[in-house]
């Protein structure tokens, strides 16, 4: 099948360049001059719209298998690609957890059958407990490895454990400790992979609930047992054992300054450290949580409007290289438990692009850094580079095609998630994702699908470093 997209603007990394885009067989097959004479089964009409490297959401928990009664890999594929993202990468801590090579292999055999997007999949390190199955996790194509630092695990059922403490110890996998994390990092460094990690110090998150001395009423509480110095320490070890080891450090969702700033020093230090934050970090502060209540309860927290400020200048200035949704579906009753006991946690994966192409309208980034930090950018750090975030010839054709002239309103009628609540219900945002394309063909118009579900498996290759 052959297609041409007309009219419209590809985002490139030096700016916008009008040209028209020849799909053939799935690939991006050449440039041409707009209005070029050429045979084709299928036009697509871009005129006035940006025609970026379709979008990747390298942070969702699609809840499946196990807790498919919050989400389902069905719903969360469909709402990413309605939401203007073609390629989402899976969490590893569904039920049971992708702690090895067999686990990985039936997840990828079981999402297959349901993905509305293309999709690749994370694997999780839990330290010494699955050392030997880094290098097979890495074979068989996981984006990178996700060490959740301070959660334990359930040996039973391979969940992650959030409040261990009360657990029966004989039943869990304690988290590893710092020696064993290094060994750790120097594994995956060996296959010239990538460990993410979700930061915050756990022994600082238990001595600050101990001192705040009764359970978590208001925000200001949460905030206090929760402190950016816990996301901040964290994110300093793993640097430093990046530096030791040489391992490729990334830090997801990241959402303090004071995480930001440490960040910064280790790359300007020379370790190779990268960093992702969120939509929820971006847009919404502790001013938002009286009137969200505990709908806004993500962890690590949502904080103030200057952690807000600094997250946008450390994408201005590449310190954070990739934006992703940390799409974590819950049940509304289970998030209208109040702030102490409901869990962390919401949507995000279809409104990840609409509220990033908001931002690039109001000039909080140009096109070419959002085309950057939600495509090109999250596919070289997760080894998809060039297949996906490239509009080069030979790239997957994979398009988001957005008008930067309209406007959209986000809502919960709208949402295509299995519990369509949103933080962001009633939001108007300025620009909107018109239509996407999925492996050369139209996948996506005006916010629902088009054509039969066919998203495939890609799999990471990850250049193993030399000397
Ligand atoms: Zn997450």
């Amino acid at each position: 099948m052959r297609v041409v997209v007309t009219g419209g603007d590809l985002v490139t990394e030096q700016g916008p360049i009008p040209a028209d885009l020849l799909l053939a067989d799935g690939r991006v097959e050449a440039w041409l001059d707009r209005g070029s004479a050429v045979v084709a089964d299928e036009r697509v009409d871009a005129a006035g719209l940006l025609v970026f490297p379709g979008f990747i959401d390298p942070h969702v928990h699609s809840r499946d298998p196990g807790h498919t009664h919050k989400e389902t890999f069905h719903h969360s594929t469909l709402g990413a690609l309605c939401g203007g993202t073609t390629t989402v990468l899976e969490m590893p801590n569904a039920v049971p957890a992708v702690t090895d090579v067999a686990t990985f292999e039936a997840r990828r055999a079981a999402h297959a059958a349901h993905a509305w997007t293309d999709f690749g999949l994370w694997g999780m390190a839990l330290g010494p407990a699955n050392l030997d199955q880094i290098a097979l996790l890495h074979g068989a194509g996981a984006v990178a490895v996700k060490f959740f630092w301070g959660y334990a695990l359930d040996k039973e059922t391979k969940g992650l454990v959030y409040n261990f403490a009360a657990a029966p110890p004989d039943s869990l996998l304690l988290p590893p400790e710092n020696g064993e994390v290094l060994e750790l990092f120097r594994e995956v460094a060996r296959y010239g992979g990538l460990l993410a990690a979700h930061c915050e110090d756990r022994h600082i998150l238990a001595r600050s609930a101990e001192l705040l001395g009764h359970p978590i009423t208001t925000y200001d509480d949460l905030l206090f047992a929760r402190p950016a110095v816990a996301e901040a320490t964290s994110i300093a070890v793993g640097a430093q054992f990046s530096l030791a080891t040489g391992c490729r450090f990334h830090v997801v969702h990241m959402a303090s300054a004071a995480g930001a700033t440490v960040v910064r020093e280790a790359r300007a230090a020379g370790a190779a450290v990268t960093a992702e934050t969120c939509p929820q970090y971006l847009t919404l502060t502790d001013a938002d949580a009286e009137r969200l209540g505990p709908a806004i309860k993500v962890y690590p927290p949502v904080r103030s409007q200057a952690d807000q400020d600094a997250l946008w200048a450390g994408i201005a200035d590449a310190t954070i290289g990739s934006v992703g949704s940390d799409h974590a579906p819950h049940l509304l009753e289970e998030k209208l438990r109040g702030f102490e006991d409901a869990p962390a946690g919401g949507l995000g994966v279809e409104t990840l692009v609409p509220l990033m192409v908001d931002a690039m309208v109001r000039g909080r980034l140009s096109p070419s850094r959002l085309a950057e930090v939600l495509s090109a950018g999250t596919a070289r750090l997760y080894g998809l580079w060039p297949r996906k975030g490239s509009l080069r010839p030979g790239s997957d054709a994979d398009l988001t095609l957005v008008d930067p002239r309209g406007s959209a309103r986000i809502s919960n009628e709208r949402m295509h998630a299995l519990n369509p609540v949103t933080t962001w219900d009633g939001w108007e945002l300025c620009g909107r994702v018109v239509a996407s394309l999925l492996g050369g063909e139209p996948a996506m118009r005006d916010g629902e699908p088009v054509g039969p579900r066919r998203g495939r498996f890609v799999a990471a290759r990850h250049e193993v470093p030399v000397g």
